[in-house]
């Protein structure tokens, strides 16, 4: 039976967050920038599934998360505390 544990990262260590095509495994960085637009399909030409449609509720969530995560390191140096994500990690 597989251990369970836990890595963190911090936010500040981020870096850029990946888009991964379900249907080809193409993948696309996304920069942590304010005023993100998610792409609106799989950068693969031959694949061109379609990703991201405008102003659907999932489009929305991820604009929202990028460019409010950008604000969040904008504003770091004024927060004395670290925000991280914990992602379970089977051993
Ligand atoms: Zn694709």
């Amino acid at each position: 039976m597989p251990r369970e544990k836990h890595l963190t990262v911090d936010v500040i260590n981020l870096g850029v967050l990946r888009i991964v095509c379900l249907t080809c495994q193409a993948a696309e960085t996304v920069p942590v920038i304010p005023h993100y637009r998610p792409p609106a399909r799989c950068p693969n030409h031959s694949c061109a599934a379609t990703w991201f449609v405008p102003k659907t509720p999932a489009t929305r969530a991820l604009q929202h998360f990028v460019t409010r995560l950008a604000a969040l390191l904008e504003q770091r140096p004024e927060v004395s505390a670290s925000v991280q994500f914990v992602i379970p990690v089977s051993v």
